[in-house]
């Protein structure tokens, strides 16, 4: 895929550690030619960046932003113009939270701090973010804006509940932000990954048997990997999918056309 993102830059939100989602993302958009800058929650997180780049020998920066912070996200988003020089081509939320304890059991047990705290972090963050940086995608004559989702919110799977809810409402945001951003060449989408190992993933209760589902039930018959997942994003990103915008793209080895 070399060259198919050359002079494109993109930012990577969500990279926690080696199993994160996004950092899969950000080593094939690397691979393809972007240029890319990281945005991550905390020190730790960034330290923790710091040391895959090395690895890797990636040249970016790393930016903190909590992004249900309003004035943080601005800040980001001054942070990135004066990086790439005022345009943007792409950004990829891997964003996510809610706490373990909404995680399993009853989704009638769901606290209203807990719902809002699910929604604020795994879905405004996404608007949130679109917002900020509307400019300076704008200024790149257009771009694209990817998340990342799960069958949980279509269909209900034990144990992921609020998020599950919380994933519904990220979906509706994404045909929304496509409605609104289109005008400006701003394509939104979406990729359904299959579950993954990842430290976000080992907070919902059960989550093995999802994997294990996965492996008996689905037509390709194993769990998809992140590499899997990041060709799908670069996808998305990429010149390759300019025709496409609000759609729901699902890597998950088939999982959600079956019946159960
Ligand atoms: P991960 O734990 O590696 O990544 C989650 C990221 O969200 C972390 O980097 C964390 O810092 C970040 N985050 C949470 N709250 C934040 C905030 N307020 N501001 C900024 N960053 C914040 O786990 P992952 O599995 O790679 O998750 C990435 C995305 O993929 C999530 O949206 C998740 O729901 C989605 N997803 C994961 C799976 C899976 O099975 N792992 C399947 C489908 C979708």
């Amino acid at each position: 895929m070399t060259g198919l993102m050359d002079g494109r830059n993109v930012l990577i939100t969500g990279v926690r550690n080696e199993w994160s989602i996004a950092w899969h993302c950000a080593l094939a958009l690397h691979r393809a030619g972007a240029g890319l800058a990281f945005s991550v929650l905390s020190e730790r997180e960034a330290s923790s960046v710091h040391k895959l780049l090395g690895a890797s020998s990636i040249e970016a920066p790393v930016f903190l932003c909590d992004a249900t912070d309003d004035a943080r996200v601005d800040a980001l988003a001054a942070q990135v113009r004066d990086t790439f020089q005022g345009r943007l081509d792409g950004i990829l939320h891997s964003i996510a939270f809610a706490r373990k304890e909404e995680l399993s059991g009853e989704y009638l047990t769901t606290s209203r701090d807990g719902f809002v705290l699910a929604h604020e972090s795994s879905v405004y963050t996404l608007v949130n973010l679109s917002r900020a940086t509307r400019p300076l995608l704008q200024a790149a004559g257009g771009g694209s804006i990817v998340t990342l989702t799960y069958l949980g919110a279509e269909r209900v799977v034990p144990n992921y509940n609020v998020m599950g809810v919380a994933k519904a409402a990220l979906e509706a945001s994404v045909r929304y932000l496509a409605s609104d951003l289109g005008k400006d060449n701003i394509r939104v989408n979406a990729v359904s990954a299959g579950p993954i190992k990842t430290l976000a993933a080992r907070a919902i209760a059960g989550f093995d048997t999802m994997i294990r589902q996965v492996e008996e039930r689905s037509p390709l018959r194993r769990a998809v990997g992140a590499d899997e997942v990041a060709d799908a994003v670069l996808f998305l990103l990429s010149p390759l999918a300019r025709g496409v915008t609000g759609e729901v793209l699902y890597v998950d080895g088939g999982y959600h056309i079956m019946g159960m």
